[in-house]
């Protein structure tokens, strides 16, 4: 492979904007809900169904609340016993019996009678209001006055359906369960639901400087950690991905092409970091090339990360994904959030609305851009006013600030506790402090 055959792409018109790698990106997706569900759909316990995406959508055959219940400790009565009650004209009612929660009383309350309730209780048959224990006068446990009408009949009574009609759609397709889905879950009886099998996602690193993350210090010199497979394979599982580990490939193309080759068939993606720029080891594309890939993107014009290689192979329908992210600590966790994050999920079946991540914000310090790319500042953002002064007429919103050094894409230190990426459109020169920002925020 010559300098020159390499890379004959690295022509300035292969760089495409953020958003038509985006759109070229989303375009080779087919997701997992409309693939064949006999290979897609799984059943699993609610208590192992955490971050999963719910396959189908779920209802339930039972009302809720399933009883007309009492929303406070206090007494069932019948509204048109106590509806003139006051302080001058108390209401005495007869207590007949006491329904603590999980009771069901069988016995019809009568005119003057009340019953004593609690939080939960069912309503017995005969009673339509809650008089909250708080107005009521108990000198005689059985012989209650109560001295202040309710604001209406049905007072603090949770009615049945009031919340969720039997047989309506309780939850969609396509959802990423959270704790409380599955407590909905779990309130109508479900033991098992249906989801989407988690992705099959390869992770290596290319290059011949690289060690695994346990190599027993100190190093060698030109030794380096491979610090990405970490990072990226905790981004993984923080989508609900076990990483399949490839490991460290030297900058060798034949064990390069024989990895990518073997593994291929049992993945739906596969990451790789490092290799794809144009320095005289990095032989990515012309390995995916060789083995058939089509090449939807091979640079994008975005600040890190502008060599960023997505390629599909054609085994089948759904054939799997290639990201080629580079090798700079940065430039490799930017491109996984910018691009290869929103493709993993569109890809598991989650529907959700691309701009969920995206919200505006405000800079607290200067933000550089570029005249040719998109450029991403990470660093973190907070809830509040503006940090910088108590006086600010800026009304509370997400303030972000860069971390230190986070222009070297190298700088792999000043990445910790980084929760967001700030944009820089394409041909800004920079952003002043205070100034809206675009923000992504992270995980
Ligand atoms: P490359 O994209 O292969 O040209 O690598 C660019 C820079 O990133 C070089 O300084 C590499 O040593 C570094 N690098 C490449 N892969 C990794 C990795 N897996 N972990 C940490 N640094 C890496
Ligand atoms: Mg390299």
């Amino acid at each position: 492979m010559s300098q020159q055959s390499r890379h004959p792409f690295r022509h300035p018109s292969t760089m495409i904007s953020a958003i038509e790698a985006e759109t070229r990106i989303r375009a080779l997706i087919c997701p997992l809900s409309q693939q064949d569900p006999a290979s897609t759909i799984e059943g699993v316990l609610i208590t192992q169904a955490l971050g999963r995406i719910l396959a189908q959508p779920v209802s339930s055959p039972m009302d809720f609340p399933h009883w007309d219940n009492s929303a406070m400790d206090g007494y069932a009565v019948r509204y048109g016993d106590v509806a003139h009650a006051t302080p001058e004209n108390p209401v005495t009612l007869k207590v007949i019996e006491k329904i603590a929660a999980g009771d069901h009383s069988q016995r019809l309350l009568q005119n003057g009678e009340a019953a004593r309730i609690f939080t939960g209780s069912i309503l017995p048959p005969g009673a339509d209001t809650i008089v909250p224990q708080e107005g009521v006068q108990t000198q005689d446990p059985q012989m209650i006055q109560i001295k202040e009408a309710p604001s209406t009949i049905g007072a603090f009574v949770r009615h049945q359906g009031e919340y969720y009609r039997a047989g309506t759609p309780l939850l969609p397709a396509g959802i990423r369960l959270n704790a409380s889905d599955l407590g909905v879950l779990a309130a109508a009886q479900y033991s098992q639901v249906a989801v989407y099998r988690p992705l099959r996602v390869g992770l290596l690193s290319t290059g011949n400087e690289l060690v695994a993350a346990d190599t027993p210090a100190p190093l060698s010199p030109g030794q380096l950690v491979d610090s990405n497979q970490v990072a990226l394979g905790a981004l993984l599982q923080t989508l609900g991905i076990t990483p399949i580990a490839l490991g460290i490939v030297p900058d060798d193309p034949l064990r390069l092409k024989a990895t990518i080759a073997q593994s291929l068939g049992e993945l739906d993606v596969l990451i790789s970091s490092g290799g794809v720029s144009v320095g005289d080891y990095d032989y990515v594309e012309q390995i995916l090339e060789d083995l058939g890939a089509h090449l939807a993107v091979r640079a994008v014009a975005v600040k890190p990360g502008k060599p960023l290689t997505v390629a599909q192979f054609a085994l089948n329908p759904s054939g799997p994904l290639y990201f080629g992210l580079p090798g700079n600590p940065v430039s490799a966790l930017v491109s996984f959030w910018r691009f290869v994050q929103p493709a993993l999920e569109h890809l598991s079946g989650w529907e959700q609305s691309p701009s969920d991540r995206q919200v505006t914000g405000y800079t607290t310090a200067d933000l550089q851009g570029d005249s040719q790319r998109e450029t991403y500042v990470w660093g973190k953002s907070i809830w509040g006013t503006d940090p910088r002064s108590q006086t600010s007429p800026a009304p509370p919103g997400y303030w972000f600030t860069p971390a230190c050094g986070s222009k070297s894409s190298g700088n792999i230190i000043h990445l910790s506790q980084v929760n967001t990426l700030a944009v820089v459109p394409l041909g800004q020169r920079s952003l002043g402090a205070g100034s809206p920002v675009a923000l992504w925020r992270l995980g």
